[in-house]
């Protein structure tokens, strides 16, 4: 493998390499080398905003079907890495260099094996056909957008564990062209992999509908950076019936039953077991902790950090856990990290809990900036956790008090409706007679509010009749 990546980096000069799927010149400034790094890289900070759903029978079945897909696209070489999100946002998006990401949220939302397909042909699509480097390389010259999850003022930046750079990839919008030449190729891919490609289309719809009955930022991303799924269902399902036509393919697989048996008992919606706000206290149910923030501030639950900032960018904490084992250890090494000079520093308890806190000096001369960084390092429940509490030096006095509220507020959660909170998961029910879903749904005492969400999940109207021993996707705890 290694000795044909550079085979492959001294027989193509970059600046016009040979397009997999098109066979034509391409001008992209990467390599396939560098893409590779770049998928590499990025990987872990996606990982570390979304944190990863672990779901062994879905992981297999993904990855099965994924390397198959591989398989007989036009890069068949490259090694593919699909991760599941642990995120209810409806998305799946692709990186460079192989990497491939459904959250949970959009694998709740198919109905069946066949739409999944579709939908990892479109994202494998994206690779294959190098999209994402043709559009990082269009767009090196632009400033990312900071509007996006995990993001901080780029002066509190170098703090963050995560690296907006990174997460930016995933905001890149690809054109109408590239989401054209996805749709097709995930007609393609997942018809030669024996599943229904139409399916993939019914899929637009859902999408449709939840663009539509979503309320302000709820818009799904998938959504948002893709062409209108009307037309595209019009389209994908022309390109289905012509690739069906074309390969003469008969038996090919929907798999409702079996797809939905995969997805019961999965976590739907928000998991307030990793952390939720209720008034302007965070809790945080796992690790059995909670703390407040000042009013008119804005929190972030990432999986591996939460972001505390005030309205304008200006102050900020961050808080995560350390790796190191010990207060002392998780303090030097941070003074040693950043090249910090320590002004004032004391150990003390917070809540009963150990703690060291320091003020210290960032600056740096080339960019004018000094930020005053106040470190504390407390020790629960066997973890060290680390607030960073950073602003501009000639703001620190201001913000002290912000500051001081959110550390000296970290304490053991203790109220057992906080600690003992669920997360909402699908259940699959079968229906006894034929009806309406919205009598179905009537008849098992579920909260007419809930009927049009779960319409949309099940890919159905809410008048559609559903008929006697069909499977019908619910939620609940
Ligand atoms: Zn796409």
């Amino acid at each position: 493998m290694r000795y044909f990546l550079i085979f492959l980096v001294f027989l193509l000069p970059y600046s016009c390499a040979i397009n997999p799927v098109t066979g034509k010149r391409d001008f992209v400034l990467m390599s396939e080398q560098e893409e590779m790094e770049m998928g590499k890289e990025a990987d872990p900070d996606i990982i570390a905003e979304f944190g990863l759903y672990e779901d062994a029978k879905l992981q297999a079945f993904i990855d099965q079907k994924g390397r198959e897909m591989g398989r007989i696209s036009h890069r068949p070489n490259l090694t593919y890495t699909f991760r599941i999100l642990d995120s209810p946002v409806v998305n799946a998006f692709a990186l460079p260099g192989g990497y491939v990401y459904f959250t949970r949220g959009i694998l709740a939302h198919f109905n069946n094996e066949a739409e999944l397909a579709g939908v990892l042909g479109h994202e494998i699509g994206h690779i294959t056909a190098r999209h994402s480097v043709r559009q990082y390389s269009s767009q090196l010259a632009v400033q990312l957008g900071l509007a996006i999850g995990g993001a901080v003022s780029p002066k509190f930046e170098q703090f963050s564990d995560i690296a907006s750079m990174s997460l930016g990839l995933l905001f890149l919008k690809n054109s109408r062209e590239h989401e054209s030449q996805s749709d097709e190729l995930g007609v393609e891919y997942s018809t030669k992999i024996g599943y229904d490609a139409r399916e993939m289309a019914n899929f637009f719809n859902t999408i449709h509908r939840l663009s539509e009955s979503s309320e302000g930022g709820q818009l799904p991303n998938f959504l948002s950076t893709h062409p209108n799924p009307l037309n595209r269902f019009e389209r994908v399902n022309t390109l289905a019936n012509q690739w069906q036509k074309n390969q003469q393919v008969s038996d090919l697989k929907i798999n409702r039953d079996e797809y939905l048996s995969m997805i019961e008992n999965m976590v739907y919606g928000e998991d307030p077991r990793q952390g939720f706000v209720e008034g302007n206290v965070y809790y945080h149910p796992n690790l059995k902790f909670q703390f407040s923030f000042p009013a008119g501030w804005e929190l972030q639950n990432l999986a591996s950090q939460v972001n505390i900032q005030d309205k304008k960018g200006d102050a900020l904490v961050l808080l995560s856990l350390s790796e190191q084992k010990t207060i002392k250890q998780a303090r030097d090494h941070f003074v040693k990290e950043f090249s910090l000079n320590v002004l004032d520093e004391k150990n003390e308890r917070i809540n009963g809990l150990q703690a060291t806190s320091l003020l210290t000096l960032y600056q740096e001369e080339s960019e004018n900036l000094a930020l005053s960084v106040f470190a504390t390092f407390l020790e629960y429940d066997g973890n060290i956790y680390r607030f960073i509490s950073l602003s501009e030096e000639k703001n620190f006095q201001r913000f002290k008090p912000s500051f001081d509220q959110v550390i000296r507020n970290f304490k053991q959660l203790t109220d057992p409706q906080k600690l003992n909170v669920k997360p909402k998961r699908i259940r699959i029910r079968t229906t006894l007679n034929t009806t309406s879903l919205n009598s179905l749904l009537e008849q098992w005492n579920i909260d007419k509010k809930l009927w049009e969400e779960i319409a949309i999940l099940n890919g159905i109207k809410q008048e559609d009749q559903v008929s006697s021993g069909s499977r019908i996707k619910i939620f609940g705890e």
